[in-house]
């Protein structure tokens, strides 16, 4: 069983009323993963009763702003959750944390950001960093997850593919989480084992996705808008009506705090 929650489901606008950027965490077991992590993320996850110290690993698909904003906070967080003086002190000593990141430079800045504040951000822990990568690069008892790259962030002059979808593998079932994809067509080779399917609109409107997954005969699964545009913001209940008239009862549009169970 996975339990899913869209802690913001805004795309990269200025703020606004609708949500927050783009992050979502799943949970199975006792142990919690990240997908991307927008501004307010951590600090969303914790008021909702999430353990931020069960985190186990964070993906991130692109290392724009409104997918890493608050990165620096859930780690952070992490370190403050652990210290002496905190009621789980020490709760995380000696364990290995992975962050999936596509361009390390942004990492490194980061990790500068975090080593300018309070104790050198020194840690009882380890954040274990690595690129993801097309094909499987994580996998443990609870989850599989594969790269499949997309041109989000262009064609890449150097070979090195910056933005990825993931494929997202937990027992039998399938999700697959867009992260921002230039085309839908980049998701088709996921679609015909997906159950649920995550997709961005901030680049996309929903008539066009719509279509071109109806398109798709074998593809049955859940869709769930997320990462949402200036169409949906402005019309979440035309916009349902619309993607329902076009691919059925299976469409949803994701809002902030919205939790599923797969
Ligand atoms: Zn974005």
């Amino acid at each position: 069983m996975m339990k899913l929650t869209f802690l913001g489901t805004c795309a990269g606008t200025e703020p606004q009323a609708w949500g927050h950027h783009s992050a979502l965490i799943i949970a199975i077991a006792d142990r919690l993963y990240w997908f991307d992590v927008g501004e307010t993320a951590a600090y969303t996850a914790h008021l909702l009763g999430y353990d931020l110290l069960k985190t186990e690993a964070i993906f991130i698909s692109h290392t724009h702003m409104d997918h890493i904003g608050g990165l620096p906070y859930l780690l952070w967080n992490l370190r403050k959750l652990n210290l002496p003086y905190m009621p789980q002190a020490g709760a995380i000593d000696g364990r290995r944390i992975r962050l999936f990141i596509p361009d390390v430079t942004v990492w490194q800045g980061i990790a500068q950001l975090l080593r300018g504040t309070e104790g050198n951000f020194e840690l009882a822990f380890q954040i274990e960093v690595a690129k993801p990568h097309d094909g499987l690069f994580f996998a443990n008892d609870d989850i599989q997850v594969s790269g499949f790259h997309n041109r989000h962030m262009g064609t890449p002059a150097d070979g090195v593919w910056r933005s990825f979808s993931f494929q997202i593998r937990h027992g039998t079932t399938t999700l697959v989480y867009s992260g921002d994809i230039e085309a839908v067509e980049e998701l088709l080779p996921l679609l015909p084992n997906c159950d649920l399917l995550l997709i961005e609109t901030g680049h996309h409107s929903v008539e066009a996705v719509c279509t071109r997954l109806a398109a798709e005969p074998q593809f049955t699964g859940a869709v769930y808008f997320t990462h949402n545009g200036a169409e949906i913001r402005a019309e979440p209940i035309q916009m349902l009506l619309l993607a329902r008239k076009i691919l059925g009862d299976r469409v949803y549009i994701a809002r902030d705090g919205m939790t599923i169970v797969v």
